[in-house]
């Protein structure tokens, strides 16, 4: 099977850079004065995945602000082959969250191949977390843990690859 779409939604609290990210990731762009929603249900991406050898569709589907008001619709996570759960550097209540977005998740569609995001570490000077608290949380969650910063594209495509291979592995 060499042409393989997966859904991938992006959980966190407002305002940690999930639009961003999915923006950066599937289009390449990045702006600081970028609008909470990005007007569409889902960006998409198409990549090749050396790990795996395959080429892979990301469908990466954004919640339009809904997540402030936990509104967002089961049509969301319906069949979502992969999730990022995101937290910001400079937000300390968007970190507390991180459990209670994995748990929502899998009560909606059960185990996937989930990963852990720590954006914004080019505020690490004002950092409101350690590091070693993040370490222990992605262990206690047994969640590969990946740092980003969408504003200067670090590490985000490895976030997307890694939900990739981890789907095509299992
Ligand atoms: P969302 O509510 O989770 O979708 O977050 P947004 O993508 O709307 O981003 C919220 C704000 O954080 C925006 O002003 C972004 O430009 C900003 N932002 C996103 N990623 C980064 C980053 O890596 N570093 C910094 N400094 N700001 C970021
Ligand atoms: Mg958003």
């Amino acid at each position: 099977d060499f042409e393989t779409t997966i859904k991938i939604i992006v959980v966190g609290n407002g305002g940690v850079g999930k639009s961003s990210m999915i923006r950066r990731f599937c289009k390449g762009e990045y702006t600081d004065t970028y609008k909470k929603t990005i007007g569409v249900d889902f960006l998409e991406k198409e990549k090749y995945i050396d790990s795996v050898a395959q080429n892979i569709t990301f469908m990466v589907w954004d919640t339009a602000g809904q997540e402030e008001f936990d509104a967002i619709t089961r049509s969301y996570y319906r069949n979502a082959n992969g999730c990022v759960v995101a937290f910001s550097t400079v937000d300390r209540d968007s970190f507390e969250a991180v459990e209670k977005w994995k748990s929502k998740v899998e009560a909606e569609v059960g185990q996937i191949p989930m990963v852990l995001v720590q954006n914004k570490v080019d505020l690490i000077d004002q950092s409101v977390v350690s590091p070693e608290e993040v370490e222990n949380l992605s262990k206690k969650l047994k969640l590969k843990l990946y740092r980003t910063c969408v504003s200067e594209n670090l590490n985000v495509d490895k976030v997307f690859e890694y939900l990739g291979e981890q789907y095509v592995k299992n």
